[in-house]
């Protein structure tokens, strides 16, 4: 997997664009304030999804699944029938955002009256089964994926940065089966060792959000009980999932002022950005880092965001 010529390089959404691997140093972006100081004895691991918290991959999924369901729509339901409108941005909170596809894909369509046979994981994309509909919906996010670039989100990374030279593990779920390829796409794979994905989720019959067993696998393969790991979700039903399973700290995004929902799901702390959150002791292993890994150090790179495009080629293995 490839993403063109500029596979090294990241686009952070709405500030400054780096070149590196992981292991830089982020310095808060001006004017965001501190909201929560996260003490590092009391955890042992981070556990973030990955689709709006890690990477601003929520939006193409979103649009996949537009292309798709509008598709299917214009064919299966009379224009006049209100059931025929086109998916919504509400439509995909409501039935998709934090599921798993196929059952994104079932409780939407069924929200306009159609079922459809679940059919079996190898059904190819043109079949109308809910696996080949989902498949579809797959290519669709490759090719946007591939059109509109990458981005991530600059909070999330220098926060899992400097709790992993703390000492703190990191891992990252995912209802996706692109994660390996949208992690190594923004050179973000050495930064999770942990990856829980859509694969993993299928491979294992793990039931999806708010069901908390793919949080519980994620601790499992860190060797760690969930009482003493963070999760940081954007959706309700991860919020929800991770609240249900007994994580020692459950951390809200809010990019959408859903952040009432999101503690009445469960979250302990709702930010509407990582950069709100420090760790106690980050001045000291700062030092400790560049003492340590001078030469690891990466130059920040104080471009718009428009001048290093993500853009390009994005072959799946
Ligand atoms: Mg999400």
């Amino acid at each position: 997997m490839e993403l063109g010529d500029t596979s090294r390089s990241w686009q952070f959404v709405g500030r400054e664009v780096f070149r590196s691997e992981c292991d830089v140093e982020f310095p808060r972006p001006r004017g965001v304030g501190l909201t929560m100081r996260l003490d590092t004895a009391r955890y042992d691991a981070i556990i973030l999804d990955l689709d709006g918290v890690v990477t601003d991959t929520v939006s193409v999924h979103e649009l996949a699944w537009r292309r798709l369901f509008d598709g299917v729509l214009r064919h299966r339901v009379k224009r006049a029938d209100g059931a025929g409108r086109p998916f919504s941005h509400e439509d995909y909170l409501t039935y998709v955002d934090g599921k798993p596809r196929h059952d994104g894909a079932r409780d939407f369509l069924a929200s306009r009256g159609l079922k459809f046979r679940r059919g079996v994981p190898t059904d190819p994309p043109e079949r109308e089964t809910i696996c080949g509909l989902a498949k579809r919906k797959d290519g669709y996010f490759v090719e946007l994926l591939a059109a509109r670039g990458l981005r991530v989100f600059s909070g999330a990374v220098r926060l899992v940065s400097e709790l992993r030279r703390s000492g703190v593990q990191a891992a990252v779920v995912s209802n996706s089966r692109h994660c390996r390829m949208v992690l190594a796409a923004a050179g973000l794979s050495a930064l999770f060792p942990v990856r829980v994905d859509g694969i993993d989720a299928d491979r294992l019959g793990l039931p999806g959000r708010p069901d908390p067993a793919v949080f519980w696998e994620a601790t499992r393969r860190l060797g760690i009980a969930p009482e003493r790991a963070i999760v940081v979700e954007d959706a309700e039903t991860g919020v929800a999932a991770a609240s249900r399973g007994g994580f020692g700290l459950v951390i809200g995004i809010d990019r959408e002022g859903g952040g009432e929902q999101l503690r009445t799901c469960g979250a302990d702390v709702v930010v509407t950005s990582l950069d709100e959150i420090e760790i106690a002791d980050a001045r000291a292993v700062a030092r400790s880092h560049e003492l340590l890994k001078p030469s690891r150090r990466a130059t920040v790179t104080n471009s718009s965001a428009e001048d290093i495009p993500t853009r390009g080629r994005i072959d799946v293995q």
